[in-house]
């Protein structure tokens, strides 16, 4: 099960993979900003800027 961490304000992906992530540590992979849109990304958990995203693409399924 891939999960997909997304900017709010523009879409770009933050995270992308199998691993599950916390908001925190793709806010602080990207030094609390989204590169393209340059947004904070905040840190505090109850109050994301990133949508976790579940894909329910089943093919290539490892
Ligand atoms: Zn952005």
């Amino acid at each position: 099960m891939a999960i997909e961490y997304v900017c709010r304000w523009c879409g770009f992906i933050l995270y992308k993979g199998d691993k599950p992530k916390s908001a925190e540590d793709v806010a602080r992979y990207w030094g609390g900003k989204c590169p393209r849109c340059l947004s904070p990304i905040s840190k505090i958990p109850h109050k994301i800027e990133v949508l976790p995203v579940r894909k329910a693409n089943q093919i290539g399924e490892v």
